[in-house]
């Protein structure tokens, strides 16, 4: 599975023109993975591939039967409104399916008349959550950030003992991940007393915020009561998205201890709507290092093979002014998912290691993903040092933390010389009053 193939030709072109624009997120190396509906039929929803600016209809594919083997036993499972089906298939059906799409979108294909009337732009369509969603588990793997957020927690004990030897994460909440693109109310919540001896307040998050994160959808799952090693962690990864774990940081620094998380996290979370499969990311997986000074992992979190995955991150804002006055997105930092302190195949190693059963189509959050450096910042706790310092945008306004209106958008993708770009689309969500 971990083998580059004919599908990662960086040579390889499509008949859809679109797939071979430079700055196209989807080139025929990407094929990445949503479930959509045109906006005619708006509650149709169905599973697509995305290729340039369309988008590849596979449950009309899948009845039309084109394909033999193993890839014909995939794109079945493509016929439902959901990719769980899909997901709880492996490496070897997945890997298949991607090769037989490979080959009917590259130009010169036989079969372009039949898929060409399959296609959808992708300006007229509407998105779906990619698969429902049993459980959610949040990750916490950016030393960088665990560190700055540490640091405004507990200024004397930022980074806990813990930190370098346990992957840290929480059970998060299924039911209140949306797709990119929709809207949520501001929470309200329960926040600290003002002064020490006075009641909690109550009332709406004054301190709300984004955390920069990717999603990780497992693929085929687990027994109860049987560990995933970590040497077949990696084959368990369907693939990935983006995902933004908004976060009420008055009612998080209130409620969080003893047992971490909750209402400050679970009202709403935010995924982007495409899957880029994790044999697309494979030409972007690059030695997973940790440092010599630092505790090396223990036996169930080490593997000479596990990698690293190479994806540059943005995050841009917009707000009610801005957008009035017909601006562009103010960019506000970007990070690398490289700079993460523990990599996905450990996070599934670890997550499974009681017995804890990972079933497809659960998401698993890496964390807000920040870099070591200014710039790099994966939430406005970080860039505004707690709200202390005020980040000016461009147009005018600032911002300590998100208000009324505002618009958070991420973007992500992989970049090396001599190979297609690798895009994740967009995820996108606005803060409404409460
Ligand atoms: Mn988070």
């Amino acid at each position: 599975m971990n083998q580059l193939n004919a599908t990662h030709d960086p040579a390889l072109k499509s008949w859809v023109v679109s797939a071979n624009q430079p700055d196209t997120d989807f080139p025929i190396q990407n094929l990445p993975y949503a479930v959509f509906a045109s906006k005619d039929a708006a509650h149709d929803f169905r599973v697509g591939v995305g290729i340039g600016d369309q988008i590849l209809d596979l449950r009309a594919l899948a009845s039309l039967a084109p394909f033999k083997g193993e890839a014909a036993q995939a794109l079945s499972a493509c016929k439902y409104n959901n990719l769980n089906a899909l997901m709880a298939l492996n490496t070897s059906l997945w890997s298949a399916l991607r090769s037989e799409l490979s080959q009917s979108l590259a130009r010169g294909s036989s079969r372009k008349e039949l898929l060409q009337q399959l296609l959808l732009p992708q300006s007229d369509a509407i998105y779906g959550l990619p698969a429902q969603i049993g459980d959610y588990t949040d990750f916490y793997i950016s030393l960088h950030h665990a560190s700055a957020v540490g640091k405004q927690f507990r200024p004397d004990n930022p980074l806990l003992p813990n930190y370098k030897w346990v992957p840290i994460g929480y059970h998060g909440r299924a039911s209140s991940i949306n797709v990119s693109g929709h809207s949520f109310t501001r929470p309200m919540g329960q926040m600290r007393p003002e002064a020490e001896g006075a009641e909690p307040r109550v009332g709406p998050c004054e301190r709300l915020d984004y955390e920069l994160e990717l999603g990780i959808f497992i693929g085929n799952g687990n027994p109860q009561g049987r560990r995933i090693p970590i040497e077949d962690a990696e084959s368990h990864i369907f693939g990935l998205c983006l995902l933004n774990d908004w976060s009420a940081r008055d009612i998080q620094a209130w409620e969080y201890q003893p047992l971490g998380p909750f209402l400050a996290k679970n009202f709403a979370s935010t995924i982007s709507p495409w899957v880029i499969s994790y044999e697309a990311l494979l030409p972007f997986r690059i030695p997973y290092e940790r440092s010599p000074s630092d505790p090396q992992p223990l036996p169930y979190l080490s593997s000479e093979t596990a990698s690293a995955l190479d994806i540059k991150l943005e995050v841009w804002l917009s707000t009610e002014q801005s957008r009035a006055r017909g601006l562009e997105p103010a960019y506000l930092a970007s990070s690398n998912f490289k700079d993460a302190y523990w990599n996905i195949a450990q996070l599934i190693s670890h997550h499974t290691i009681n017995g804890c059963n990972l079933r497809a189509g659960d998401l698993l959050g890496t964390g807000t993903l920040s870099g070591p450096e200014s710039g790099q910042e994966g939430s406005l706790l970080e860039m505004t040092k707690g709200g202390n310092q005020a980040l000016h945008l461009p147009w005018g306004e600032e911002r300590r933390f998100l208000e009324d209106g505002d618009e958070v958008i991420f973007k992500a993708s992989c970049q090396k010389d001599h190979y297609p770009r690798i895009g994740f689309g967009k995820c996108r969500a606005t803060v409404m009053p409460t």
